[in-house]
């Protein structure tokens, strides 16, 4: 038996809820996607009921390529395994019951074999295929794909990132296989987002030649620990390391926690987080350590060090710096949160936009009620998320390029942080809107929106908050403003177009532009009325958080007109115009919603009247070609909901 095969066979009989083996259930009703299935084989497209589409304006097989970017072959054939009855959606399963089940689908896509060589080492190749399982994985069960991700790109990620080369040749073929099944601790009750605070110890005994770490308080228990309650056997352990009475700061460990039998070591004791609004596939778990021993050789060694006999080295001259990088695997789980929530949108949206175009409601007296998507009120909820998530996904398709390669510098934090806040906060926007789109329908779980919403939620929180996470972009660019700003207005690197005044004809450049200034006026004057700089700044949060926001949603524009000026040199003029319409509806819509362009001076009255009357006129030009846009997300029909086709059929008598 092979170590994956052995591995989930204990998994499976762990996770004990017999009730998962019966397949079938009378409130599933999966014939519709049967019928799709079936349309599909007699050469018939699945369109929604009685609806004749305009003719594509684009090649939908070239948008997808552009928007997956690669690994078309791992994705379908995903996609093809998620036909077994396994992969099913249940909805109102007890706890045990889900989690069982996200055991039982990891264990059929483990098998696969697609994780082979994909971790062992950080390669760009490697790395692709990974995320293009997750990705698959999340458009299926978003539980399932962070359960997967915790073990392999929160906990692997840690190993190969903050391991020396030495310790990553030894673990991750084991991690890769899931023999060394693991977890990553660094939350605690006390301290989450202000990771710098966490309060667990890890002091050095030279005579054992071990790390002894403990939980000094309650608030100092890990929490929220994915994988911790049940399966995890191994952790990514974060710990304020201790060496001869000298504290250096949060530094990563790799530690067993349970026996292969599941019992926990000497020194741990696990608890259960509950149920959750979502994901209750994932055992959530807190960890207390009562002298607890991690041997020598598991201090995770790339960045610092610790001799036998107890010297420190570090190659980063202070904590700061040292911390920035013990974090480098938060910046991989951004991108990988980033590509989930744009999943869960494009999915709520090919949902409810399907849905609009067959359902019909009010119209002329003695005509056919009128479709939903031709009402523009109706246009001017779907269509701006619609054009939003195509500007997004190929903004993001900039990163995670940077990623792959292991550029871990600046600009990934800053990219990786301020993408995460921004496009989650749309993903959720867009569920709930798109729910209540689909108006009762979009309620029942077999519609998928609803689940979704609730699953997705999160994604605000972990990785990083996402306020925190626009404070860390400010924090991060407001520097190479504060340099020009200083200097007399002479400005380098990011902010040089305010050295051109033509440049600022641009509305998003004005309103970066205004708010830096405006951020660096404030603290110069709370800093001379006698404020520390750390103390200005945070006093100042509603408008740093203004100002990262303004800084990311500019850089997104910035790289997607990259993405349009590579299309036109390679002369794909079809995307290139429906893109480009994508993104002047995103960019009116930014301007239309937020009154901070206003506020700051970029705009005057007349400039807004204009960008909300473009919001209307784009959205009626995009129309007609909606279900193609929504078709060239290339999620078969069983990845949708019955409302996506014929809705009336799937609800008739005869399918009781
Ligand atoms: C389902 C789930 C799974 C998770 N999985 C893991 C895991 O596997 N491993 C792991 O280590 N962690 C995990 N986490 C923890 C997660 O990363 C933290 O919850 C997150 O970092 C936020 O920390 P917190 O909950 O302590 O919130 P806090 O940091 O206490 O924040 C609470 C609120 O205060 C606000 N706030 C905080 N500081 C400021 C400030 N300076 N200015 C203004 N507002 C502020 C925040 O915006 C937020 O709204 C998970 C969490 C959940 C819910």
């Amino acid at each position: 038996m092979n170590g994956i095969d052995a591995t989930f066979d204990r998994l499976e009989a762990e996770f004990n809820a017999p009730s998962i083996h019966e397949l079938s259930s009378p409130l599933l009703n999966r014939q519709w996607a049967q019928d799709a299935e079936d349309q599909k084989h007699a050469g018939i497209h699945p369109y929604p009921s009685g609806v004749v589409a305009a003719r594509p304006a684009f090649n939908q097989k070239k948008m997808r390529e552009l928007l997956d970017m690669n690994s078309f072959e791992v994705r379908d054939r995903l996609y093809e395994l998620f036909k077994d009855p396994v992969f099913a959606p249940r909805y109102n399963d007890s706890l045990d019951e889900q989690r069982a089940r996200t055991i039982q689908r990891w264990s059929l896509i483990a098998k696969t074999g697609l994780f082979r060589n994909a971790l062992r080492k950080f390669t760009p190749e490697g790395r692709r295929r990974y995320e293009a399982i997750l990705e698959s994985v999340s458009a299926l069960d978003h539980s399932l794909e962070i359960k997967m991700s915790v073990h392999y790109g929160l906990f692997g990620g840690t190993v190969s990132l903050m391991g020396d080369d030495e310790q990553g040749d030894k673990w991750m073929p084991k991690i890769e296989s899931c023999e060394m099944l693991g977890c990553f601790s660094m939350t605690e009750l006390g301290h989450g987002s202000n990771v710098k605070g966490i309060q667990t110890t890890a002091i050095y005994d030279i005579p054992s030649q071990t790390f002894i770490v403990n939980t000094p308080c309650e608030e100092a228990q890990k929490y929220w620990i994915g994988g911790a309650f049940q399966s995890a056997r191994w952790t990514a352990l974060f710990a304020q390391l201790y060496v001869k009475g000298v504290c250096h700061g949060v530094h990563p460990f790799l530690a067993r926690i349970r026996n292969e039998s599941g019992t926990p070591v000497e020194g741990v004791t696990f608890g259960d987080c509950g149920a959750k609004i979502g994901l209750n596939g994932v055992d959530n778990g807190r960890i207390w350590f009562k002298n607890f021993r991690v041997p020598h050789d598991y201090l995770l060694r790339r960045n610092s060090q610790v001799s036998l006999d107890g010297v420190f080295t570090s190659n980063f001259k202070s904590a700061d710096e040292r911390f920035g990088a013990s974090l480098a695997s938060l910046s991989g789980g951004r991108v990988s949160v980033s590509s989930g929530s744009l999943i869960q949108a494009k999915l709520g949206l090919t949902i409810a936009i399907r849905y609009g175009l067959s359902r019909r409601a009010f119209g002329p007296p003695d005509g056919e009620e009128t479709r939903l998507m031709d009402y523009p009120g109706f246009q001017a909820r779907l269509i701006p998320p619609l054009a939003a998530t195509f500007v997004m996904q190929l903004v993001l398709n900039h990163l995670k390029p940077k990623w792959q390669h292991r550029e871990l510098g600046r600009e990934l934090h800053v990219w990786s942080s301020g993408f995460k806040a921004l496009i989650s906060w749309h993903a959720l926007k867009t569920l709930q809107e798109t729910r209540e789109a689909c108006g009762g329908q979009g309620y029942k779980c077999e519609n998928k929106i609803g689940p979704m919403r609730n699953s997705h939620d999160v994604a605000l929180t972990y990785e990083g908050d996402n306020h925190i996470l626009l404070q860390a972009v400010t924090k991060t660019v407001l520097p190479e403003f504060m340099r020009g700003f200083k200097n007399g207005g002479d400005f380098d690197g990011h902010f040089s177009y305010l050295n051109d005044r033509a440049a600022l004809q641009k509305v998003d450049l004005r309103r970066e532009a205004a708010l830096f200034a405006r951020l660096a006026t404030e603290i110069k004057k709370k800093v001379e009325a006698g404020q520390s700089s750390l103390q200005a700044f945070n006093h100042s949060a509603v408008l740093v958080e203004d100002t990262g926001r303004a800084h990311v949603e500019l850089l997104m524009m910035e790289l997607f007109h990259q993405t349009l000026s590579n299309l036109q040199s390679r002369g794909e003029s079809e995307l290139f115009d429906i893109l480009s319409l994508c993104g002047a509806l995103h960019i009116a819509r930014l301007v239309d919603s937020q009154a901070v362009f206003i506020r700051s001076g970029a705009l005057t009255a007349l400039e807004a009247q204009n960008a909300h009357n473009n919001v209307q006129i784009f959205c009626q030009q995009l129309r007609p070609q909606v279900l193609h846009l929504v078709d060239s997300f290339g999620y078969p029909p069983h990845l949708l909901a019955p409302i996506a086709f014929d809705y009336v059929r799937h609800n008739s008598r005869s399918r009781l």
